[in-house]
């Protein structure tokens, strides 16, 4: 009996597991059609300077409008997108989007793109963001890419590499989501980074948690004394607002100052609404 019992379980989880690869093929063979058929577009959030609360870019995040799932949030299909390699052509696309509808914006605002640790290592990479640039006619220091500590932790040379490849075509550089990985402050000295993303779960425990208020104080310290730019993500309330501006951000992200939105056919607001 327990033993048919275990069987049973057993092929029931196999089954589910059958299941689980037929959904990640469905979503492989949807991302294709996504590609083709313009599913995909942009959304963009507000990028807010502290010290004049200025708009000074937006960071673009892709949307997927699926036919009959609706909205797919980006964690539920990059992921799919990185391990099936489609990443890449997906990338690129966000890419020459970006910088064109970035062209519309105000000449001091820059366009943040998420680059994927798959889409770093494409030999490809500069090829495409050398054609997003000369095809959109956007000044290559409007343009910032953000990596992940993923993408920087690998492969020390080739990382450094590129990323003073990069430096030459004149665009700046991120680190997004930081101090959620693994990469340590040594590492971060040899990095040509121009700003640094204090990930968002920093700041929603920033007001209640010391250790949390802590980690944000020395990054944004150690980004004074190293020139590297800080940037807290995630703002959602006037308190944290005022406690980020206090530890010395340079700028902030996040629902208080606005959320990503597709773009209107009217020019982008110069400054932050309700920042104050
Ligand atoms: P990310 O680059 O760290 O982007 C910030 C995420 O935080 C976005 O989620 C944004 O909507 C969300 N967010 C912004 N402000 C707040 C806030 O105040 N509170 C909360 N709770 N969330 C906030 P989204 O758009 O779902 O994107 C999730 C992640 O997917 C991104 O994290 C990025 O890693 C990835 N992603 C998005 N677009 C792209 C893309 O075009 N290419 C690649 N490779 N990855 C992308
Ligand atoms: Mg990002
Ligand atoms: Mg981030
Ligand atoms: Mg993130």
């Amino acid at each position: 009996e327990a033993k048919r019992h275990g069987r049973g379980r057993a092929a029931h989880y196999a089954s589910g597991m059958m299941e689980a690869v037929a959904e990640r093929h469905t979503l492989e063979n949807d991302i294709r059609i996504a590609l083709t058929e313009g599913q995909f577009h942009l959304a963009y959030q507000p990028i807010m300077a502290l010290a004049d609360d200025a708009v000074v870019g937006f960071e673009a995040l892709i949307r997927w409008q699926h036919p009959t799932r609706g909205l797919v949030a980006p964690a539920s299909f990059i992921p799919v997108a990185e391990e099936t390699g489609l990443i890449v052509p997906i990338g690129t696309w966000v890419l020459g989007e970006a910088c064109r509808q970035a062209t519309r914006w105000q000449p001091h605002q820059h366009v943040a793109v998420n680059v994927s640790a798959v889409q770093f290592r494409s030999p490809m990479l500069l090829a495409h963001i050398t054609a997003a640039l000369a095809e959109s006619g956007l000044p290559p220091h409007r343009l910032e890419i953000e990596l992940t500590e993923t993408a920087l932790v690998e492969d020390g040379r080739q990382i450094a590499h590129t990323l003073s490849a990069l430096r030459q075509l004149g665009l700046k550089i991120a680190m997004d989501d930081f101090g959620t990985g693994y990469s340590s402050l040594a590492h971060l000295r040899d990095l040509p980074l121009d700003r640094i993303k204090i990930d968002r779960s920093f700041v929603a425990a920033a007001l209640t948690d010391n250790h949390s208020m802590a980690v944000i104080k020395a990054i944004t310290q150690m980004g004074r004394d190293m020139n590297i730019l800080t940037l807290a993500e995630g703002v959602e309330d006037a308190d944290q607002l005022a406690l980020l501006r206090r530890l010395g951000c340079d700028a902030v992200q996040g629902y208080l100052i606005g959320r990503p939105e597709r773009p209107s056919s009217s020019p982008p607001p110069a400054r932050a609404s309700g920042a104050r």
